[in-house]
Parts: C-alpha cells; sequence; structure tokens
C-alpha cells in the first residue's frame, strides 16, 4: 500500500494551480504541476484536470521516473520533463509549467533560445546577483513523444555553462520553471512571465525589445 500524499504538497499544488489560472496561464486543462516529496517519489497533477479547480483528487504520486504508484491514475502527459528535471537537479522541490500568451508566441518566433537583459526582475533567477545580466532562455521544439523531448532537453542543458537557467521553452506550447519549492517556482514564473510579456509589448509598440 503506497503512502499517502502529505497534505502540504497537495496544497502546493492546488494553491498553485489557482494563482496561475488567476493569471490566465493554464487555460482548458493546460499546464501541470508537481512536489518533489521523500522517497524518490513526485506529487503530480493528475492529466484532464482544470488547474483552478484542483483538490486533493486531482493529485496522484508517480516515482521518479513517471511510473504511477496507482496504475489505475493517469498523470499528466507530461510527467517525464517534471521528473526528467527532478533527476538531473537534486535542488528542484517544484516544477510548474504553463501555456500563457506571451511564453507561446515569443517562443514560436524565437531561434533556440530568447535573450532577456537588462530587467529588474533577472534577480529572480539563481545566479544572477544584478539586474545587469543577461540569461538566454532556451527554446525547445516540441513533440508529443515527451521522452524525446526531455532527452532534447538533457542535450540542451548539457551545452549550457552553469549556472543552469531553471526555465525553458516548448516552441508554441508553453514555459517549464522549477525552483526549491512551490514557493520559489511560482516566484520564478511570474518573474519570467513578467519579462515576456514585457519582450511582447515591446514587439507592440515597434520598440527593440
Ligand atoms: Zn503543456
Amino acid at each position: 500500500m503506497a503512502q499517502p500524499i502529505p497534505e502540504a504538497a497537495i496544497q502546493a499544488i492546488v494553491e498553485a494551480g489557482r494563482r496561475m489560472a488567476e493569471r490566465n496561464w493554464v487555460p482548458a486543462t493546460a499546464g501541470n504541476l508537481s512536489v518533489r516529496l521523500p522517497g524518490n517519489r513526485v506529487a503530480i497533477t493528475r492529466s484532464g484536470f482544470h488547474k483552478a479547480h484542483l483538490d486533493a483528487g486531482a493529485v496522484m504520486a508517480v516515482d521518479l521516473g513517471g511510473a504511477p504508484e496507482n496504475p489505475a491514475l493517469r498523470p499528466s502527459a507530461e510527467t517525464g520533463l517534471h521528473c526528467g528535471t527532478y533527476r538531473a537537479f537534486p535542488e528542484a522541490g517544484a516544477v510548474v509549467h504553463g501555456h500563457s500568451i506571451a511564453n507561446t508566441v515569443l517562443s514560436r518566433r524565437a531561434g533556440d533560445s530568447i535573450r532577456l537583459e537588462g530587467y529588474e526582475l533577472l534577480k529572480a533567477f539563481p545566479g544572477l546577483p544584478t539586474h545587469d545580466a543577461a540569461v538566454e532562455l532556451p527554446v525547445l521544439d516540441n513533440d508529443q513523444d515527451i521522452a524525446r523531448l526531455q532527452r532534447a532537453v538533457e542535450a540542451r542543458w548539457a551545452r549550457m555553462a552553469a549556472p543552469i537557467l531553471p526555465g525553458y521553452l516548448i516552441r508554441g506550447h508553453g514555459v517549464y520553471v522549477w525552483g526549491p519549492d512551490m514557493d520559489a517556482a511560482l516566484a520564478r514564473l511570474e518573474g519570467l512571465e513578467f519579462m515576456l510579456a514585457c519582450e511582447m509589448a515591446s514587439l507592440s509598440i515597434g520598440a527593440a525589445p
């Protein structure tokens, strides 16, 4: 009999889903959220639930390979990307994924990264002590084969200089961001989405982003 999922992990996911829905970052049943649990377990949203209305029944447990503890339940289709992040970064405690207008539009017109430079909110990311910095946010091509997409993400990480930016875009699809806990992951997501919204606004007024 599997251990129950700790209430704190469920609450973190439920609350984060609500916050992301308020910002219109998880339309329809888009997006997924997870929290690392002790014992190489992950609590993650089940497939097909709207993130504005999550509850304990919408959260399930998988192992670090993405296998459900209860085989009758289906985890988010992109569980492999969450688990791949936890396997690669022992410090990752929560992973969030959303589909905003800004991250969808900008990733569609980008090359293999988006440069974010000179933003105060870059301070939200580790290893960047001042706003006077720049990051290259990776953009990966979308792929319905999640195992293959995760391999592409890992190949990109292998080419990046440390510290690895705790986030990436999937072209025409959405963003992945992680942090040591859900609050930190959400703060980074909000920072990143703000900067992407600024890039969008710059384009719409014809300014150089
Ligand atoms: Zn998605």
